[in-house]
């Protein structure tokens, strides 16, 4: 068969990855993007097992042993991807990004180790260095992406459990951790020039998988509260990264080109993270804003108010705004938030609209994903810019199991949220907040828009207290 066939293959798979990145830019869209990106997928792996079995160039393996790899990787993931619980979508979001450094790094590995085995060192001193920088860099990076994704995981989750043991969210960071880190990364670095010097000696490269392993560890460990999102969208793009060196050292375009794709649009979307919580990416990665204050203490009560009373302040309103937040997704009201709607709509000729703060949750576009489930149309979406001069004027503000994202504390300058752009929820007439208890969100701290006399406090699991909001509403 002609190489030229395989080109054309890897074309159309780049190609499709392409069109499908094209249409994630849009929710509307964004499900045909993901069944184009999957469809290239399949191209590349077919391609590149076509190749290797007609004995292509540059690329080893045991066609029949990496088709049962893909068909078993490909059931795991699909019995995965089948059961996993909405809620707990972000950690397998922050699994996804580790195994695919930890692929990339696995891949550098074998084919530094078969290069050494073999005796197959490159014969011109610049390949040399081109090959063994790329090992090393795609080692650092996927190495330490999938201990820090480990981590980020564990952090999302809200703790791991070891052994049985339940250990809350790891949190840990003394000053000195930060020149341990660009200690470690200049120790790294060092290594990877001397395999340049000795390329045949193993015990370098393990140091390498060893450090870098340490530093995706101390990397995430210290960082916690509201920069957590920066910090899973930069594991998005280090995974990226990794493919593409990977895809250098085996001279693999469509390795490079999607590497490449997922690298860059993994950084474009941790500046537009960054951007939405008004950090400096080195502020997050070295000042380690959120991580180890802890949950902070309530000293402060609240009377709660009951569905009745609530759908009386509701009667007759002719704009609300509704802010979701992760309480939404963990108690998955977001069919009965849309129900609330509805029946405003149809019983007062509401006008609603949903504030969408960009962290809001535990993944980006997390609440656009819930309210497009629930089919709420995306043009009563309206980000934090556009709505937040709207909130002063509306009738009435619904925060369902939202609070970080809402908590006027941001704007003291101190704390885990400082300078974090908030939704102006304090500005609506009255607010009513549904979640369980007075407890404190992602970041741990207490949210002074509880305790002010126009909010309204609904205890209570979102789902139940949305229902029996609706029933009022109905009967009112
Ligand atoms: P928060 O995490 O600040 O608060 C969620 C609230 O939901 C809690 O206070 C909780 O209160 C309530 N809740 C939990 N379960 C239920 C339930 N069953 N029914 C009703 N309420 C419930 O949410 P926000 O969305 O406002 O903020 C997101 C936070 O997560 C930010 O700090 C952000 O930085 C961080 N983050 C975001 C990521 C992203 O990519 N979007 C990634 C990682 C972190 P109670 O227990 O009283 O019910």
């Amino acid at each position: 068969m002609s190489p030229a066939i395989f080109d054309i293959g890897y074309l159309v798979s780049a190609s499709l990855f392409i069109f499908g990145l094209k249409r994630l830019g849009h929710p509307r869209t964004a499900p045909q993007g993901n069944q184009l990106g999957a469809a290239g997928m399949l191209v590349a792996v077919i391609t590149t097992v076509l190749l290797i079995a007609l004995g292509g160039e540059g690329l080893h393996g045991i066609p029949w042993l990496m088709t049962g790899g893909v068909v078993i990787g490909s059931g795991i993931g699909l019995l995965i991807a089948t059961r996993v619980q909405m809620t707990q979508m972000p950690e397998m979001v922050a699994l996804l990004n580790g195994l695919g450094g930890a692929a990339s790094a696995l891949v550098a590995l074998a084919e530094v180790t078969g290069r050494v085995q073999e005796n197959h060192m490159p014969t011109s001193a610049v390949e040399l260095s081109t090959v063994w920088i790329a090992i090393g860099l795609s080692a650092l990076v996927g190495w330490s992406t999938l201990t820090g994704s480990l981590v980020a995981m564990a952090k999302l989750a809200g703790g791991i459990s070891i052994f049985g043991r339940w250990i809350d969210t790891p949190s840990w960071g003394p000053p000195w951790l930060n020149q341990a880190k660009a200690g470690l990364t200049g120790a790294v670095l060092f290594l990877i020039l001397l395999t340049m010097i000795f390329p045949t000696n193993m015990f370098l490269v393990w140091m390498i998988v060893i450090l870098s392993c340490v530093l995706g560890v101390i990397l995430v460990l210290p960082i916690g509260g509201a920069d957590m999102p920066v910090v899973v969208s930069l594991l998005n793009s280090m995974s990226g990264l990794a493919a593409a060196f990977t895809g250098f050292i085996l001279n693999n375009s469509v390795l490079i080109v999607a590497g490449s794709l997922v690298g860059a649009s993994g950084l474009i979307l941790t500046i537009i993270m960054c951007k939405a919580m008004n950090r400096d990416l080195y502020d997050v990665l070295f000042k380690s804003f959120g991580g180890g204050g802890g949950k902070q203490k309530l000293t402060r009560t609240k009377v709660g108010s009951d569905p009745d009373e609530v759908a009386m302040i509701l009667e007759g309103a002719q704009n609300v705004i509704v802010v979701p937040g992760y309480g939404m997704a963990v108690s998955q009201c977001q069919h009965a938030v849309r129900e609330f709607a509805e029946i405003l709509r149809e019983k007062y000729g509401t006008e609603v609209s949903y504030a969408i703060h960009p962290v809001a949750g535990r993944m980006p576009g997390h609440m656009n994903v819930l309210l497009a489930e629930a089919s709420v149309p995306y043009e009563q979406q309206i980000e934090m810019d556009e709505i937040n001069s709207q909130f002063a004027t509306c009738d009435a503000v619904l925060v369902i199991g939202a609070n970080d994202t809402t908590n006027p504390v941001a704007r003291s300058g101190e704390g885990p949220l400082a300078g974090m752009p908030i939704l102006d929820v304090e500005a609506a007439p009255a607010i009513i907040i549904v979640k369980r208890s007075l407890s404190v969100g992602y970041a741990g701290v207490d949210n002074d828009l509880f305790y002010l006399d126009k909010t309204m406090m609904l205890f209570g699991d979102g789902k139940d207290q949305m229902s029996a909001l609706n029933q009022a509403l109905k009967e009112a």
